[in-house]
């Protein structure tokens, strides 16, 4: 057996379709499923993490997250099923051996799991709670079709605490219909108040095929439905611009430190599994729909469950350099510490600068970025146009 140092670190993710209901808003993969249904899935992503486990020999699993859907649909039972199963498969250790544990994540919706529930996920290693609040304004929550309200909210929260859970993010969304920027910031104030290790600021993105986008898809049809009713509509570009520069300063003035474009943490609680998203470092997803990058080979299960159940991969795609290098620039700079020339020296034996030397003038003269020693980062007005900034590295 190699011993730690020669191993890989790799981060896994399990995905679990089910929801109590979908949300108005919503995109992803994921419905309302019966008891049946839910224990046939278990049984068959069991079956899969043990087939795919044995190719990928000489890793070790520094960080697990369980995403969704809402993943505490599923019983105690049924997730330390799959827990178990990962453990039995997959060395579980980081880089610190004994020293460090492997940050494993459990997404939960408010009002899907009791004290009790809370308890046994901790007990089962669960060690990082992600909390889908989204706004603790009841009038948004009902708008955006969520499931719980404020107060169920804060009974989810206590009870994580009593678990003893210590490490604990909250979603939030900004840019909501009828959301101004007051009602925004009495949402983060709100849950500052908390004192979470994480928060994670996302804008509502109107996803076509949704009810939302029946509802808010064109900003004239929204307007003409509406007239200006503020009630419905969605906030202005400089409101949602004056909602992300308040959750800069409210965050901050809280302790938590931007670590990435839309996640701010407390020193230490940065989530480790995202960053391997952002640093492009090995991970698989089990489940359905669920997507891999594994030595610059991205691959996806199928997304239909007839189709995921007989093994179907959706697409298998090894990167070309040069796509590597712009996954590279543009997922790395989503990073507050941005890139550095090494690591890019270290993954494609060539300077950054005969690849980009003319793309990082230009945006460094524009003011949107910067350069310290090694590093390269978007500045402050970097991040606010990051999209376009980002979009100018596509080679
Ligand atoms: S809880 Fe999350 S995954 Fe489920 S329907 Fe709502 S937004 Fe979608």
């Amino acid at each position: 057996m190699e011993n730690r140092a020669e191993r890989k670190a790799l981060s896994l993710y399990v995905h679990i379709p089910f929801c109590v209901r979908k949300c108005a808003y919503c995109d992803f993969l994921s419905a309302p499923a019966s008891e049946k249904e839910k224990e046939h899935y278990v049984n068959i992503l069991c079956g899969e993490i043990e087939r795919e486990a044995v190719r990928y020999p000489g890793y070790r699993v520094e960080t697990v997250f369980f995403g969704g859907g809402t993943p505490t649909v599923l019983k105690p039972d049924q997730l330390d099923k799959i827990l178990c199963k990962l453990k039995s498969c997959f060395m579980m250790e980081t880089a610190e051996g004994a020293d460090g544990e492997p940050e494993i994540t459990l997404e939960c919706n408010p009002g899907t799991a009791a004290g009790e529930d809370l308890r046994k996920l901790r007990g089962m290693g669960f060690n990082r709670l992600s909390l889908g609040l989204q706004s603790a304004r009841n009038e948004e929550l009902r708008k955006l079709g969520r499931i719980h309200t404020w107060e169920e909210f804060l009974e989810t929260w206590y009870s994580a605490r009593k678990a003893g859970f210590r490490n604990i993010n909250v979603d939030l969304m900004a840019a909501l219909p009828g959301q101004r920027v007051e009602s925004y910031v009495n949402s983060i104030e709100r849950v500052v108040e908390l004192s979470p290790e994480h928060i994670s600021a996302y804008s509502l993105i109107i996803e076509e095929g949704t009810p939302f986008y029946e509802r808010y898809g064109e900003a004239d049809e929204q307007r003409k439905r509406y007239g200006e009713d503020r009630e419905h509509l969605l906030p202005t570009e400089e409101e949602e611009r004056a909602m992300y520069e308040r959750t800069r300063e409210i965050l901050a003035r809280g302790g938590y430190h931007r670590y990435e474009i839309s996640n701010y943490a407390r020193p230490g609680y940065e989530c480790r599994h995202n960053i391997t998203y952002w640093k492009r470092g090995d991970y698989l997803g089990f489940g359905l729909g669920a997507a891999s990058l594994m030595k610059n080979c991205r691959f996806a299960n199928a997304g239909v469950l007839t189709e995921y159940e007989g093994g179907l991969r959706r697409e298998e795609r090894q990167l070309s350099v040069q796509e590597q290098m712009e996954e590279f620039m543009f997922l790395g700079l989503r990073l507050t510490e941005g890139v550095t020339c090494g690591a890019f020296w270290d993954a494609f034996h060539v300077s950054i600068e005969n690849i980009y030397g003319s793309v990082l003038k230009k945006l460094e003269c524009q003011g949107l970025l910067a350069r310290e020693g090694e590093r390269i980062f978007l500045t402050g007005p970097g991040i606010d146009v990051s999209n376009m900034a980002l979009a100018e590295f596509l080679l």
